[in-house]
């Protein structure tokens, strides 16, 4: 019904470094910025340990800790924020309409898009089976389970390098399947990764299945040049390859490329609809730092308020 509709004029969607931010530049702005977290509330900083490469933490901080500041700072100037996911859009017209999970339908005279991006996983069929019985794309959040056993990540990125080496403070060994001769991970993660003893790098291996039934007892791996295969006894397995941008509720309306990328214009955060600004990892496929993200964010809000300034709005 018409009067349950709200009225918003700046929306933001999702809550990493990048909402957060717009919804700081926004809330300072006079935009009575609302947020919707999404599924994931804080985003991959949840799942992460140290973050040591954010200016202004020469000690470094934990990711949690870091969101839950960014959260708090963006309430503090007057943010809404919503504990919810928007399922859907609709950008036909001068007014963008959106709509949460529960079917609250939102008018939005500007929108801030920053859903980020998900991990991405193999695609095996005892991958799907076992998940969460010893498959995981999150060596932070479930490594503590496998305490004392063997265990083994698939990737050779930054990624990869940094949960090996969190899983090498719990399990004797830990199996580092790597699908080239070489890492793709920073040279510092390279080096520290290759002088932890407890860490062994299988090259040019690849996953051929997950074993067990209830649980994974041990992995299945070929060696793409010789095709040798064997099997490690591990307990628990872990995704590390890459992720995805969580853009699939604006495939309609959106440029995007052809990974998902939304495509932003020139050096702007503007998108190919009018009032509809993309920030962080949804429309970055190339830096995905959260510095990176968070100043985007910084630069959608600033997009935002001039659209909206333009459009008599505030
Ligand atoms: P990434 O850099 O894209 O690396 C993905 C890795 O997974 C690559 O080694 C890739 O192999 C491998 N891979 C992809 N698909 C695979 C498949 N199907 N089977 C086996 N292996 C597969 O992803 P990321 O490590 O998640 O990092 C993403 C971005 O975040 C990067 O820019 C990274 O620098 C940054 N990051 C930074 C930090 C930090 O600074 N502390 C921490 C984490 C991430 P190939 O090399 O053969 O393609």
């Amino acid at each position: 019904m018409a009067e349950d509709i709200q009225q918003v004029k700046c929306l933001i969607i999702g809550s990493g470094p990048a909402g957060y931010t717009a919804a700081v530049y926004a809330a300072r702005a006079n935009m009575s910025p609302v947020l919707y977290t999404g599924p994931e509330p804080g985003g991959q900083l949840m799942i992460t340990t140290d973050v040591e490469n954010y200016p202004g933490y020469p000690e470094g901080i934990m990711g949690p800790q870091m969101m839950e500041d960014f959260r708090k700072q963006a309430e503090r100037f007057g943010t809404d924020v919503r504990y919810e996911l928007i399922s859907k859009v609709d950008f036909t017209g001068p007014v963008h309409k959106a709509w949460t999970e529960s079917g609250q339908e939102i008018h939005a005279n500007s929108i801030i898009i920053s859903t980020g991006a998900s991990a991405k996983w193999l695609g095996l069929e005892s991958e799907k089976r076992l998940t969460n019985k010893g498959v995981s794309a999150c060596a932070v959040c479930d490594g503590f389970f496998f305490r004392g056993m063997e265990t083994a990540i698939v990737g050779g990125g930054d990624t990869a390098a940094e949960e090996a080496l969190y899983l090498s403070k719990l399990s004797p060994k830990v199996h580092m399947l790597v699908r080239r001769d070489e890492l793709r991970a920073s040279k510092i993660m390279q080096e520290r990764v290759m002088n932890t003893k407890n860490i062994e790098i299988h090259w040019n291996t690849e996953t051929e299945e997950i074993l067990g039934e209830e649980e994974v007892e041990g992995v299945r791996i070929i060696n793409n040049q010789t095709k040798e295969t064997s099997v490690i006894p591990v307990k628990g397995f872990f995704v590390a390859i890459g992720h995805k941008p969580n853009t699939a509720i604006f495939k309609d309306w959106l440029d995007m490329d052809e990974t998902g990328y939304i495509v932003t214009k020139g050096k702007t955060t503007k998108t190919n609809i009018k009032g509809v600004f993309a920030s962080g990892d949804a429309q970055d496929n190339v830096y995905r730092q959260a510095v990176t993200a968070a100043g985007t964010g910084c630069m959608a809000a600033l997009d935002a308020e001039r659209y909206l300034t333009e459009e008599g709005v505030i």
